[in-house]
């Protein structure tokens, strides 16, 4: 057996919080308390203090946090919402799941996030939201999204679920925004062991709203005033990412420290490295590169034991699933970006040999 680094490694995680995960797990076993109990309570404190926000709410998933943060805001068929098409599938599938039309502006190429300068021109008299996602990890322009949001009253729905942790002009992303949607899906800088999810707000009325909707509506023991969802987080997963969350700084520092150590000894290929901004902190939930070869270096790489994934081969616009409303659509830069954006392991725990490892592979691999 050669050498295998995985693009993510999970159990490496695992094993090392071994001790506190076991007993959070055996806590919560032993109580019998499974779902909206002490463990949601104090994960939810946390997290308000951790993002400087009035309201966490734990939900089932950060795809269901989309969902509720845009019910929440009173958002469905008629309405506009803003997105970028360079981002995972769900950030528009929670726009279509409640019958609104997704309004997709070009990403600049450089970081692949949702074009700024453009969104002015996207807004019509339908548009009531902005949803910015943090790709990669990487913070969008909160102040200018704010900006425009004030200018046109606009609900900003952040979609944060790749950058947990993540600072734009040294706040958190949370506190920047009307709403902001984590996954703890388990492969994200903040993963449960299953399915998760967070909305993060400042704004008692949305809180309200998603607090009904997550429990079917009930606001008295089988007394329902709305037509809900069953959308909470598990008391398990609670107390697991309780356990995680003290180490979310650390790990954050131990990725953006792999991340430079790459973008230095990487330098002078031709890729296109990430991004560097004064104003952000990047929490490099993907070490992403950008070249042509990207599918000849994704098998070269696999060959030497190197776990690497294309995200995304296509954008969003070009999907079956999106293909009888948005096939007219022309984004050159998202078009011309799909498929030639590769990223390679960056997790915490990747060891000085593992990525001495990984910079030789990818520099001999531009060397023939
Ligand atoms: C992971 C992810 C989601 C969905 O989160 P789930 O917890 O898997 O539902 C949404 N948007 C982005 C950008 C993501 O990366």
């Amino acid at each position: 057996m050669g050498i295998l680094i995985p693009l993510m490694d999970i159990k490496r995680q695992q094993e090392k919080l071994k001790n506190e995960l076991d007993e959070a797990i055996k806590r919560v076993m032993m109580c019998g308390e499974f779902i909206a109990g002490q463990e949601n309570q104090r994960f939810e404190e946390k997290m308000q203090q951790a993002t400087s926000t009035k309201y966490a709410i734990g939900v089932n998933s950060g795809t269901d946090a989309l969902i509720l943060s845009l019910k929440a805001a009173g958002i469905g068929p008629g309405d506009e919402v803003i997105t970028t098409p360079y981002t995972f599938f769900a950030t528009v599938e929670a726009i279509l799941q409640v019958g609104a039309r997704p309004v997709f502006v070009d990403i600049d190429p450089s970081s692949y996030l949702m074009e700024v300068s453009q969104l002015e021109a996207a807004v019509t008299s339908k548009t009531k939201a902005i949803i910015p996602v943090h790709l990669f990890g990487l913070p969008v322009n909160l102040a200018e999204i704010r900006r425009l949001s004030e200018l046109y009253d606009l609900v900003v729905i952040q979609d944060s679920c790749q950058a947990a942790g993540a600072t734009f002009q040294g706040r958190p992303v949370e506190t920047w925004g009307d709403l902001s949607c984590l996954s703890f899906y388990p492969t994200k800088n903040l993963g449960g062991c299953g399915d998760g999810g967070m909305i993060l707000t400042n704004n008692a009325a949305y809180a309200k709203t998603i607090r009904l909707l997550k429990t079917h509506g009930t606001y008295k023991k089988y007394h329902h005033s709305a037509v809900g969802y069953n959308s909470r987080l598990d008391e398990i997963q609670a107390a697991i990412l309780s356990v995680k969350l003290d180490h979310l700084k650390t790990w954050n520092a131990e990725r953006q420290r792999n991340a430079q150590q790459f973008i230095r000894e990487l330098a002078g290929l031709p890729l296109q490295l990430p991004p560097q901004f004064n104003d952000r902190e990047h929490v490099y939930h993907l070490f992403v590169v950008k070249t042509e070869r990207a599918e000849a270096l994704k098998a070269y790489l696999q060959k030497y034991g190197i776990g690497t994934g294309i995200y995304y081969p296509l954008a969003l616009h070009q999907q079956k699933a999106l293909e009888n409303q948005q096939s007219h659509i022309v984004l050159p830069q998202a078009e011309a970006v799909a498929g030639q954006t590769i990223a390679f392991p960056i997790f915490p725990e990747l060891t000085d040999n593992e990525k001495a490892y990984i910079v030789d592979k990818v520099r001999e691999f531009f060397s023939h």
